[in-house]
């Protein structure tokens, strides 16, 4: 399998029960990422 560099592309939005915002993100590869932010910060996170 050769080494690409991953596109990440935004496959949308959801929020949870616990409001919680999640961006969902993928490769045409298949490897997928989350990315979290809790509303009731507000600053988002390294
Ligand atoms: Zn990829």
């Amino acid at each position: 399998m050769s080494e690409h560099v991953h596109v990440r592309v935004n496959n949308g939005l959801a929020v949870t029960e616990s409001g919680e915002l999640v961006e969902e993100y993928g490769c045409r590869c298949g490897t997928t990422w989350t990315r979290v932010h809790r509303a009731d910060e507000g600053r988002p996170e390294h």
